[in-house]
């Protein structure tokens, strides 16, 4: 899914993922001027089980959201 980027000074974007666990959907803010890569873990709001996502964005500003398998 691509996410245009209308205004750059938002740096904040907001991605949205299944929980691995139950597949309610996680919503979280990816901070775009943190870097190309990112990891961090969410409390998912149904389970409250965490689960480790992995953000990567491209140069165009693409925002690509993921569970990392290895980190449940
Ligand atoms: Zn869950």
């Amino acid at each position: 899914m691509r996410v245009p980027l209308p205004h750059r000074a938002d740096l904040v974007e907001t991605a949205a993922l299944a929980c691995i666990y139950c597949g309610e959907t996680i919503t979280v803010p990816v901070d775009i001027s943190a870097g190309s890569s990112q990891q961090f873990t969410e409390e998912c709001p149904a389970c409250s089980r965490e689960v480790t996502l992995l953000v990567t964005i491209d140069r165009e500003g693409e925002v690509s959201l993921r569970s990392d398998p290895h980190y449940p």
